[in-house]
């Protein structure tokens, strides 16, 4: 590590990190990305699951990568009713692993730098404004600076609340996941599925995303709240022994999601948050690589305008274009959670028995939605809003 000072540094090489290095260097700026692993992609812990939409506006679909093709959801009552819907726009399972190993390579493609084992534990400062870092490399501590700091740090994010940022959510809405990656799970390879109820994943859902070769990754998110009162690792283990006694396991993970809105302030001087350091996971979904890739391709070009242009007050200009784009959208997914957190088993099971006279042809997430929210007129508007009216 040199004495040398770059335009921008980006702390952490997942998903949100490297699309903010890779669109701040098209701008012919300098960028280095801290990672504090020894490996870009690894280790994973996510479900993988995106859509294809979500990946090819970064990068084109290649097999190398895709696990899965996804065409349709398969969504479980807690009385066991099936509905199954087709996607209007399919997805994917990914191998992670190497999906951020090749986002990575874009980044460097553009001319960012990438540094693994790099840790950074402080920012420097002048006057107010975040203005480097301070890394553990290799034994020492060094000491970077530049003229802006891009916090893409992960749910377990530091760098923000070091910049006097406010990153502190409601434990609530940490949804506390656990998934394990098993062999031996016969499921239709092309088809997501979703569980819902009390036995389940109470204030969350249950899910099993195929892999490909009968592998799947299997995993759960609750509330922070339920997560108190009986973990997400025991509903997980008697899922499994009620479901798949014969499974082998893996790999076994477990996680945070922040399934909230967009943290208030994400840009101060010297300093924006990107991917999930900014919470910018749809709360709905609890989905975060596309967002969050959205989020660093936002905030990395404002950060290399910034730059280009010698003005450092255009960095701010970051809130606004991420809620214009996304924000304001999690925003209102984020009411749908708050709606369907309050549903007890008996309002799935009705919800699922309306919907299997929906004919198959017309299903879509949007009418399951309308049908689960029709005696709740506001949130209607939403769904309408997000689902219905494109
Ligand atoms: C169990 C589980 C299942 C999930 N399933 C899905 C899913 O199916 N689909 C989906 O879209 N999303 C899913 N998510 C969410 C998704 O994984 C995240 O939203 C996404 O990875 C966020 O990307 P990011 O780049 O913001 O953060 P990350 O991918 O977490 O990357 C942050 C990086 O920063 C590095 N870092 C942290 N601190 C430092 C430091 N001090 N110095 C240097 N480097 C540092 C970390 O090592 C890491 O590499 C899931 C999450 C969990 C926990």
């Amino acid at each position: 590590m040199t004495n040398k000072e770059y335009d921008i540094i980006v702390v952490g090489a997942g998903p949100a990190g490297t699309m903010a290095a890779r669109f701040a260097a098209e701008h012919g700026v300098s960028v280095l990305v801290l990672e504090k692993d020894r490996d870009v992609g690894y280790p994973v812990r996510c479900g993988e699951a995106i859509s294809k939409a979500g990946v090819e506006e970064f990068i084109p679909s290649n097999d190398k990568f895709i696990a899965s093709k996804i065409d349709k959801f398969s969504m479980i009552s807690p009385d066991g009713t099936e509905l199954i819907i087709p996607l209007e726009e399919s997805g994917y399972i990914l191998e992670r692993r190497i999906f951020d190993y090749e986002l990575a390579k874009t980044a460097v493609s553009a001319g960012a730098e990438i540094i693994t084992r790099a840790y950074v534990n402080g920012l420097l400062f002048d006057n107010d404004a975040v203005a480097g870092v301070e890394v553990e490399y290799r034994g020492e501590t060094h000491k970077i600076k530049s003229k802006i700091v891009i916090a893409a740090d992960g749910v377990e994010s530091r760098v923000g609340r070091w910049a006097g940022i406010k990153t502190h959510i409601d434990f609530r809405d940490m949804e506390s996941c656990v998934q394990i990656t098993a062999a031996n799970i016969p499921v239709d390879q092309n088809t997501l599925y979703f569980y819902f109820g009390k036995d389940y994943a109470p204030e969350g859902y249950f899910w099993i995303f195929p892999k490909g070769g009968n592998t799947a990754n299997i995993g759960l998110g609750i509330s922070g709240n339920i997560g108190k009162k009986k973990s997400a690792l025991s509903f997980l283990n008697e899922f499994m022994t009620n479901n798949y006694p014969n499974a082998s396991i893996l790999t076994q993970i477990a996680g945070g999601v922040p399934s909230t809105i967009t943290l208030e302030k994400i840009a101060a001087p010297g300093i924006i948050l990107v991917g999930d350091a900014a919470r910018q996971v749809n709360p709905l979904s609890g989905g975060g690589i596309a967002s969050g890739m959205i989020g660093g391709k936002i905030g990395g070009t404002i950060a290399g305008e910034s730059i280009k242009m010698k003005n450092p007050n255009h960095l701010l200009s970051y809130e606004t274009a991420w809620h214009k784009r996304l924000g304001k959208r999690h925003e209102i997914f984020n009411k749908l959670k708050e709606g369907i957190y309050k549903f007890d088993d008996n309002k799935f099971n009705e919800i699922a028995h309306a919907f299997l006279k929906v004919p198959y042809e017309k299903r879509s997430i949007g009418n399951l939605f309308k049908t689960a929210l029709f005696n709740k007129p506001s949130l209607l508007i939403d769904v309408a809003k997000v689902f219905l009216i494109k």
